[in-house]
């Protein structure tokens, strides 16, 4: 009885499993050949964006575009919500889950040279952080998917935000109302890598590490170089595995390194502290203590100020003690959900080709995105596409003078992702 009982357990769950990547993989090979067919107008789109960028909150072509190509998919979209943010939205024919799709759309200032034929045409911008790849595979998604309405069940949501790299243009879509207009179940987006063209990463809880700026305020002292000295020397103390010294160069570009970069489970990323940087200066009579750092562990992000207090109230500096605090944050770190984390990468892993899908065992150091104001209200995730081709000579590494995009990573992106959010959508 028992025996028969596993037996016909065994057989359900293998017909379940067998169904759930039947449709994962027909949805993908749909999906896939869709792709293909828009691919080389994604490309131009994408071309047209890298020639006219927009820095931080003034995309008002690019919001354009973007609003004009979902109205003429046919869905139902929202413009300036938070300044040029977009929202789009496609309702399936048959109910089901809600899942939202960020991408991001603003540019950078920079006098470097372009090195690619599309130049930028606005002196001193550049899309050297992929915003326009982002927002084209961001525009692709909702093409396919659109011409998936028929299976989709449930309601996806493209958002397209503006100044992402002034830390505020999430905040300012959410301020402005973004979780009354759409409500999703779910969030996800993506950032360009330097992996490979087409390569998926992610990892549950933080992606990156937290960025913090403490200020510490003095009386004036006499002694200044020995405070300077004394509160150096405390700083120190924290950094743990891993140094910087010189450029932060050296260090990123470790993190694609197959032997200790971010996809090996040895990396050296895991439970780290950098300081970037500290200095004394005095202002108005007040002496001030600078500090910027990298921390991996939230933990330890919130006992720093107190432990360093603690040292200077136990030394000869007491007296000219006034307080430490952290200055307002700029930057910081998705935090994926676990669960949806590990639901997408069994998802993705069933369609999409193994080699091209790496788990990540550490901490990015040095990013910093604002999506996880999204993530503080809704579950979801956040993932790195590598853009990279050593062979073409292309390398992604975001806010390089030279960085460019294998376009390539366009069509794995918008296939992968729109397969991905279209089972959730169908998930029950
Ligand atoms: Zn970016």
């Amino acid at each position: 009885m028992k025996t028969q009982l596993i037996v016909i357990f065994l057989l359900v769950t293998t017909a379940i499993l067998s169904a759930q990547s039947d449709t994962n993989t027909s949805s993908y090979q749909q999906i896939v050949k869709q792709t293909d067919a828009i691919y080389n107008s994604l490309v131009k789109i994408r071309r047209d964006l890298h020639r006219n960028p927009e820095i931080s909150k003034q995309e008002k072509r690019t919001s354009q575009i973007v609003a004009e190509y979902l109205k003429n998919l046919g869905l139902e979209v929202k413009t300036n919500v938070g300044g040029h943010g977009v929202v789009g939205i496609l309702k399936g024919d048959k109910k089901g889950r809600k899942i939202a799709w960020r991408a991001d759309m603003d540019a950078i200032k920079t006098d470097e040279a372009d090195v690619v034929d599309f130049k930028s045409k606005n002196k001193g911008i550049r899309h050297i952080c992929g915003h326009d790849v982002h927002t084209t595979i961001g525009l692709g998604i909702a093409n396919v998917l659109s011409q998936q309405k028929e299976n989709l069940e449930g309601t996806i949501y493209f958002i397209f935000q503006p100044a992402e790299e002034t830390f505020t243009g999430a905040k300012d879509m959410i301020k402005d109302g973004l979780f009354d207009i759409i409500k999703p179940d779910e969030i996800y987006g993506l950032h360009i890598g330097p992996g490979p063209s087409g390569e998926i990463n992610v990892k549950a809880n933080e992606l990156f590490t937290y960025q913090k700026s403490l200020k510490i305020k003095f009386k004036p002292s006499t002694n200044e170089k020995e405070l300077e000295n004394f509160m150096n020397t405390i700083l120190k103390g924290f950094v743990r595995n891993i140094e910087q010294n010189g450029s932060i160069w050296d260090i990123i570009n470790k993190i694609s390194d197959s032997e200790i970069g971010l996809t090996n489970k040895e990396t050296i990323f895991k439970d780290y502290f950098i300081l970037q940087g500290a200095g004394l200066n005095t202002d108005k009579g007040v002496t001030f203590y600078n500090a910027s750092f990298l921390e991996t562990d939230v933990k330890k992000v919130n006992s720093i100020p107190l432990e360093i207090k603690k040292q200077i109230l136990n030394s000869k500096f007491k007296d000219a003690f006034i307080s430490i605090e952290y200055s307002k944050d700029y930057s910081g770190t998705p935090i994926n959900d676990p669960k949806l984390t590990k639901i997408a990468s069994q998802t993705i892993s069933s369609f999409y080709n193994k080699e091209m899908f790496k788990l990540l065992y550490g901490q990015a150091p040095y990013f910093g995105e604002d999506f996880l104001f999204y993530q503080q209200k809704v579950p979801g995730v956040f993932f790195f596409l590598g853009g990279s081709n050593i062979e073409k000579g292309i390398s992604s590494m975001p806010h390089t003078p030279n960085f460019a995009v294998d376009e390539t990573t366009i069509k794995y992106g918008v296939q992968s992702f729109a397969t991905l959010i279209l089972e959730r959508t169908n998930s029950k």
